[in-house]
């Protein structure tokens, strides 16, 4: 704008009403989130490179929605900085930011969609990419001290129109055994921490989940249940074998469980406002959860943003909303 024009726009304002006034003020607002968010999601021009095939050349192509588009010299194709990651294609930027605070706040599907005025199904749909790197992206190998505990979620099928058996009533009690679904945690010292759902919690399968994932040197603890046992024997682990039903619950002030038991009631604590989570998202929340706690309460909504715009493996599919 010339600054004449600028001059006369901004003399005009004490001719403003006060609700022409509100107007303006929430235009100012919503532009200065927009040019944040922008900014935040443009990504450094020498870091960026052609999704389709990896060439760092490439010339300046327009602006398309406020984010800048590049035209690849090798294969011509164009795109963003947004291109090839779990953030590619969707709208309303504007509202990002606030969106990722409702992920830092750990709000429910319906509470973010009426905090950003969105439908139900675009901050479900949101959500699952703004966390879909939290997911794919697992802890570096844990060592050192390595504690293990395995707890019980309640199998839910929320959200599935065609119930396999008969609805249970709300806070009904669910059956042993088949109806629970098993989460173990094992978190080293240093705080790396790793998730995993079993259907069947047996030795073979943690030693095929677990070996790639904890160093090979390193102290395994847990209580003294046979599938640990066995676990650690068949994977040659040093096991710090704790015995809690006898009140042995640390060894030399430097074996025990505690890291990860707290870790726990904390995932615990925070999967309860979301009134039951439906068993074939649990994993969603899990990872949500630990990428939460790596930032502990610090995390600003911005890294989660920069987090999600990580290229990755991408594919889009049909979600359904719980
Ligand atoms: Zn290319």
């Amino acid at each position: 704008m010339e600054t004449k024009r600028f001059r006369n726009f901004i003399s005009g304002m004490n001719e403003l009403n006060s609700h022409q006034f509100r107007l303006l003020e929430e235009n100012v607002k919503a532009h200065v989130l927009k040019n944040k968010v922008e900014a935040n999601l443009e990504t450094r021009y020498d870091k960026l490179f052609c999704p389709h095939c990896k060439s760092s050349e490439k010339v300046r192509w327009g602006k398309r929605q406020g984010i800048q588009r590049y035209k690849c010299k090798a294969c011509k194709k164009t795109y963003n900085s947004l291109s090839g990651t779990p953030l590619a294609r969707l709208r309303k930027k504007e509202l990002w930011l606030e969106y990722a605070s409702c992920l830092v706040n750990g709000v429910s599907i319906r509470k973010a969609a009426a905090l950003c005025s969105v439908h139900k199904s675009t901050s479900f749909r949101w959500r699952h990419r703004f966390l879909y790197n939290a997911k794919t992206i697992l802890p570096k190998v844990l060592n050192g001290i390595v504690e293990a505990e395995e707890t019980y979620f309640q199998k839910s099928e929320k959200g599935n129109k065609n119930l396999n058996r008969k609805a249970r009533k709300r806070g009904g009690q669910a059956g042993r055994g088949k109806e629970k679904v098993c989460v173990l945690i094992c978190r080293d010292r240093y705080k790396n921490t790793m998730d995993k759902i079993f259907e069947t919690f047996r030795s073979d399968k943690l030693k095929q989940e677990l070996t790639p994932r904890i160093d090979k040197d390193a102290l395994f603890c847990s209580d003294g249940k046979p599938v640990y046992k066995r676990f650690v024997k068949e994977s040659n682990y040093r096991h710090g074998c704790l015995n809690l039903s006898k009140g042995l619950d640390v060894i030399k002030e430097i074996v025990h469980i505690r890291n990860v038991t707290n870790y726990h009631s904390r995932l615990r604590q925070w999967l309860h406002r979301f009134h039951g989570v439906a068993t074939k998202y649990l994993d969603n929340y899990l990872s949500w959860f630990r990428e939460l706690d790596e930032f502990s309460t610090e995390i600003e909504p911005e890294v989660l943003l920069h987090r999600a715009k990580v290229p990755g493996k991408y594919k889009t599919q049909p979600l359904t909303i719980t």
